[in-house]
C-alpha cells in the first residue's frame, strides 16, 4: 500500500462500524480501540497529528490479529489489515512491549536454521520457565533438524509430475512431521516431491513486527530462489504462507512464486484423496482465518474430510471463528489470546467430536495448548495428518 492510498483509505472511513462486526478483539474486550473500527479512526488520527505516538496507541494497533476477518466489511472498500501493517510500521519503535521478539526476529528471520538451534538448545537446558511460565509458554518442542534439512528431491522412475512443498517455519521447526506425511502422500499416488533447503521464512511474523524493509528482503530471495525450482505445483501446510506469498508478495517484491497453490485445491482437482477410508472417527473442522477469511475457501476441507470413509462430521458452532492464536498475537496478549480460544474449546467439545481436524500448523499449536489448559479429551489433528493416517495406515 503506498503513502497515498494509506491516507485516503483512512480519510474515507465513515464510522458505519461494519468491520467491527467480525473483529475477534473487539467481540471478547468489547473495547472500541481494540477493534477494526477503532484501530482505523486511531491511526486516521495519528496522520492528523491529533494524537501523538504512544505506548498505549502502539497497543491497540499490535493487538489486531490480522485475522483478515474484517478485510471485506467494508462498505467503502478500506482493506483494514493493510492499514493496520501500514501504522505498525510507523508505531513499532512505541510497541515496548514487542521489543525483544522484534529484535530477535529482526536478526534471525535470515537465519532460522541457526536461531531455532540455538533456541532448542535454550528449550533442552538451560531456562525451562521462559517456556512455561513466560512469553514463550504454549511453544512446542523443536525439532532437532528442520524438514527442509532432511529431505531433498524424492525421485519416483515413472512420475505423475514434480511437486514441491513450501514447509513454512512451523512445520519446518515444530512439526516436521507434517512435511514427512505430505511428502508420503504424494509419493504414494506417484509423484516427486523437491524439499527446498533454500526456502527462507515467508516474512509474515517480520510484517506483523512492522519489520517491512525485512520482510520484503525475505519475500525477494524465496521468490528468486523458488524460481529456480521446476515443478507442477508448489503446496503449503500453513495458510498463513500460502495468503502472504499469494496476496502479500505482489505488492511488496513486485512478483511472487506463481505455481503456488492451495493444498485443499490441489489435493482435489488431483484426485488424491477420492476412495479413503480410517478407523471410524467424530471429527469437527476449524476454520483457520487466513484460509477462510484471507483465501476465501471453507467447502474444500469439509469435502475431504466427509469423502473419507469412516469419517462422521459434525460442525461446530461458529467454526470460522478465531482459536486465538495468531503468531506473535499470543504472546504478546496472552489473556485475549486465552478468552478467544476459550470459546473455541467449548465450540468443539459441544460437538462431542473425538478430533478436531484444522490446516493450520499454528491453529493446531493452539488447539494443543487449549486441549491442555481446559484437560479437554479431544484430539487435534492436521488434515494432513488425518489424510496420510487413510493412505498410508501401515505407517501409524
Ligand atoms: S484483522 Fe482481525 S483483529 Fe484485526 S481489525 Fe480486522 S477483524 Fe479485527
Ligand atoms: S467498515 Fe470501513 S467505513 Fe465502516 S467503520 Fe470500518 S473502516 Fe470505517
Amino acid at each position: 500500500m503506498t503513502e497515498t492510498a494509506y491516507h485516503t483509505d483512512l480519510s474515507r472511513c465513515v464510522r458505519c462500524g461494519a468491520c467491527k462486526t467480525l473483529c475477534p478483539t473487539f467481540l471478547t474486550t468489547l473495547n472500541e480501540t481494540m477493534g477494526a473500527r477503532g484501530r482505523v479512526t486511531l491511526l486516521g488520527e495519528l496522520e492528523g497529528d491529533r494524537l501523538s505516538a504512544s505506548k498505549n496507541l502502539a497497543e491497540k494497533i499490535f493487538s489486531c490479529m490480522l485475522c483478515e476477518a474484517c478485510r471485506n466489511l467494508c462498505p467503502v472498500g478500506i482493506n483494514i489489515p493493510e492499514v493496520v501493517y501500514q501504522g505498525r510500521t510507523r508505531l513499532k519503535d512505541s510497541f515496548t512491549k514487542g521489543v525483544l521478539l522484534r529484535t530477535a526476529l529482526k536478526y534471525s528471520a535470515a537465519r532460522m536454521d541457526t536461531a531455532f538451534s540455538l533456541l532448542r538448545w535454550v528449550q533442552k537446558a538451560i531456562y525451562k520457565p521462559l517456556f512455561h511460565n513466560a512469553l514463550l509458554s504454549g511453544m512446542p518442542e523443536i525439532a532437532s533438524e528442520p524438514f527442509k534439512n532432511s529431505f531433498q528431491v524424492y525421485r519416483k522412475k515413472k512420475k505423475a509430475s514434480r511437486i514441491a512443498i513450501f514447509a513454512g517455519c512451523s512445520v519446518n521447526y515444530f512439526y516436521p512431521g507434517l512435511g514427512i506425511a505430505l511428502s508420503r502422500i504424494l509419493l504414494s499416488k506417484g509423484y516427486e516431491v523437491v524439499v527446498f533447503r533454500g526456502e527462507l521464512c515467508c516474512g509474515a511474523p517480520l510484517r506483523s513486527a512492522g519489520l517491512v524493509d525485512e520482510a520484503v528482503t525475505l519475500a525477494q530471495k524465496n521468490i528468486e530462489h523458488f524460481s529456480k525450482v521446476r515443478a507442477e505445483a508448489i503446496i503449503s501446510m500453513c495458510p498463513t504462507c500460502t495468503m502472504v506469498i499469494r496476496d502479500q508478495y505482489p505488492q511488496l517484491a513486485g512478483g511472487t512464486i506463481t505455481n503456488l497453490m492451495d493444498i485443499h485445491q490441489f489435493l482435489l482437482t488431483h484426485n488424491i484423496v477420492s476412495g479413503l477410508e480410517i478407523n471410524p472417527s467424530v471429527m469437527t473442522y476449524h476454520d483457520p482465518c487466513h484460509l477462510n477469511y484471507g483465501m476465501n475457501i471453507q467447502n474444500e476441507p469439509r469435502q475431504i474430510l466427509k469423502g473419507i470413509k469412516g469419517v462422521e462430521f459434525t460442525e461446530m458452532k461458529h467454526a470460522h471463528e478465531c482459536c486465538g492464536f495468531a503468531g506473535l498475537f499470543s504472546m504478546h496478549f496472552r489473556s485475549i489470546s486465552r478468552d478467544i480460544g476459550k470459546k473455541k474449546i467449548e465450540n468443539i467439545l459441544d460437538t462431542n467430536a473425538d478430533t478436531v481436524v484444522t490446516s493450520c500448523p499454528g491453529c493446531v499449536m493452539q488447539l494443543e495448548n487449549l486441549k491442555k489448559t481446559s484437560k479437554a479429551q479431544v484430539n487435534v489433528r492436521h488434515i494432513i495428518e488425518v489424510i496420510d493416517e487413510a493412505m498410508n495406515p501401515a505407517v501409524k
